[in-house]
């Protein structure tokens, strides 16, 4: 079995990445707390090199696993000998990583015969750039392209900037801190296009672009981004060098100055969720800070990841609701029922720690912790069937309902000054 997967990965050409020939990605539901124990025990077992898609904290939510060929026989007897209930999700992982960069290198050659974007398809870190700047071509009264940092290998972090006036107060929306959340960076350039074509021909966005300038990051983990093209394509974190280990990265949404290194937060450098040395390490979390530091007037600040389909506010460094929480489920609420009404995708709406599980050192709750109150977190589609490899044939769909749902969060800020 061995070498035919050897002589398979041969013939793809792709022994210098990263394979998940094999690799499973198996839906568990553990149906108690001593079953998420469990799996606790499973996820601390290094060796069998699992990727936790989901975390165990929470019964009610199903954890996904991403287990390699060679453990596949152990990590299903350990489930089965505890009785935990699971599906395999996806049959082997690299088929449809193969057919996914099969449809993007397809449309790449149609964009360029046709000299056309495709917002509907996965794109690579420098074709999105491009794409941002053809937008502040396009729509240069309006939107403009400013360099708040650089990546640790050295790729600018470009924000846009939608403005129509001096000195307004901002709104803050980033995606793609980590990088294997593909859907969400498609989500945010399509959402680009959507606010400056909206400006002048849509009413709402027209009003609210009067009185508030919208920053949007749309790669916010450069490097994390272009490594998931070029040779890990489940690549979640960083890429900075980790002294002392050979694992390379740090979770950068464990990184923030809120509860940092806590509970829901790795100490090991080898872990997916690795907190880093200290808040703020990775230069492209403190280059966001500092610009929310800096500009002073933030008011409100969204951040996109994938998948699960939750729409989530403060806390997940604690467990307590937020002093706002009445107000923030409100408009979490309808915000996913305007999301909802498009296509019919449910939503999840809760603090992070009452919907998923507590997570220390994220965005929002340093956000919201320093006084900016509409801290909102979305987890784009789907609920476990693609998961991060969603088809391109849902980036339209999804971002055109998250729309809906963005919205609605932009209008309350608006109509809600403090
Ligand atoms: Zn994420």
């Amino acid at each position: 079995m061995k070498i035919i997967l050897l002589l398979t990965a041969l013939v793809a050409g792709v022994l210098s990445e990263e394979t998940f020939i094999g690799h499973q990605v198996l839906r568990i539901k553990a149906n108690s707390h001593e079953q998420i124990g469990q799996l606790e025990v499973l996820q601390s077992l290094s060796h069998l090199e699992l990727d936790f898609w989901s975390e165990p904290a929470n019964p009610k939510m199903p954890v996904d696993i991403r287990v390699p060929f060679e453990n596949l026989m152990s990590v299903k007897v350990y489930l089965e000998s505890n009785n935990i209930e699971y599906s395999v999700m996806i049959e082997d992982l690299q088929k449809s990583i193969d057919k996914e960069r099969e449809e993007m290198e397809s449309n790449r050659r149609k964009e360029r015969n046709a000299g056309t974007f495709n917002y509907g398809s996965y794109h690579t870190l420098d074709d999105i750039y491009k794409a941002i700047d053809f937008i502040v071509t396009d729509f240069k009264s309006i939107v403009s392209r400013q360099q708040i940092g650089t990546s640790y290998e050295g790729r600018p972090l470009y924000v846009l900037k939608f403005s129509t006036g001096a000195n307004r107060p901002g709104i803050w929306i980033d995606a793609g801190i980590h990088s294997r959340e593909w859907v969400t960076q498609a989500t945010a350039l399509w959402t680009a296009q959507k606010l400056a074509f909206d400006y002048g021909n849509d009413a709402s966005v027209t009003s609210l672009l009067n009185s508030y300038d919208v920053f949007l990051l749309v790669v916010t983990n450069p490097d994390g981004y272009a490594f998931s093209h070029s040779s890990n394509r489940m690549w979640r974190k960083t890429r900075s060098v980790n002294s002392g280990s050979k694992c390379i990265g740090v979770d950068p949404n464990r990184n923030w100055n809120a509860g940092f290194g806590g509970p829901g937060a790795s100490t090991d450098p080898c872990s997916d969720s690795y907190h880093g040395p200290r808040a703020e390490s990775e230069v492209e979390v403190k280059a966001v800070a500092d610009f929310i530091r800096s500009h002073g007037k933030i008011k409100g600040f969204i951040s996109i990841h994938s998948y699960s389909q939750l729409l989530l506010f403060p806390y997940g460094y604690k467990c307590t609701n937020p002093a706002h929480f009445t107000e923030l489920n409100t408009v979490g609420k309808a915000a996913a029922s305007a999301l909802t009404s498009l296509y019919g995708t449910q939503y999840t709406v809760g603090t992070i720690c009452s919907t998923i599980y507590q997570a220390s050192g994220g965005s929002i709750d340093w956000t919201y912790d320093i006084g900016i109150k509409y801290s909102f977190a979305f987890e784009l589609r789907d609920t476990g069937r693609y998961g991060f490899l969603l088809p391109a044939t849902q980036i339209l769909p999804t971002a055109q309902e998250t729309w809906l749902g963005l919205k609605k969060i932009l209008e309350h800020i608006r109509d809600n000054p403090y």
